[in-house]
């Protein structure tokens, strides 16, 4: 991540699913006030909880429904009134090179907001995150770890 200087790390610890999801509308509201494209990384192991947090994030759009994990399509795309909102699983992913042949550039653009899950398996092609994060197994609940620029608080 470019400029770790300016970023601000945010910690949180989420009890439940369904907290998580709510945790997640939070996180989608304040991307949603961010009139540029954003590129979120979601980093964690299989099971941690990116896509519950994906599914709340999504519902801040307007999506109230489930959220599958594009894990063989590598993206799902929800399109809203005023923006798109594309949902990437990148675990299948064989080669980033695969990334160039699908156009990934072009997901970038016009206030898009672009989720990816397993963002690692893209390292060289994707761009550098506005958001980073960091969702691990911690008890019963997970802990959220998030680097982001000072304009996005979540508390
Ligand atoms: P991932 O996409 O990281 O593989 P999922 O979002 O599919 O993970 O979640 C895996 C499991 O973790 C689901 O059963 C979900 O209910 C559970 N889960 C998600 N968030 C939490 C949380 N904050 N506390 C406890 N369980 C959670
Ligand atoms: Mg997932």
């Amino acid at each position: 991540m470019s400029s770790t200087a300016s970023k601000l790390t945010q910690e949180f610890y989420i009890d439940n699913e369904t907290d998580m999801v709510a945790f997640g509308e939070r996180l989608g509201r304040a991307f949603r006030a961010q009139p540029k494209s954003l590129c979120v990384f979601l980093n964690g192991d299989l099971g941690a909880g990116k896509t519950t947090l994906s599914r709340g994030i999504l519902r801040a759009f307007g999506h109230p429904g489930p959220v599958k994990s594009p894990t063989y399509t590598l993206v799902e795309i929800y399109e809203f009134p005023e923006r798109r909102v594309y949902h990437f699983d990148l675990y299948r992913l064989g080669d980033p090179e695969e990334l160039e042949y699908m156009g990934i550039r072009d997901y970038f653009s016009d206030g898009s907001i672009c989720l990816m899950e397993w963002p690692e398996r893209g390292q060289g092609v994707l761009p550098e995150p506005d958001v980073l994060i960091d969702v691990k197994v911690e008890g019963l609940g997970r802990k959220i770890n998030i680097i982001a620029n000072p304009e996005f608080t979540f508390a």
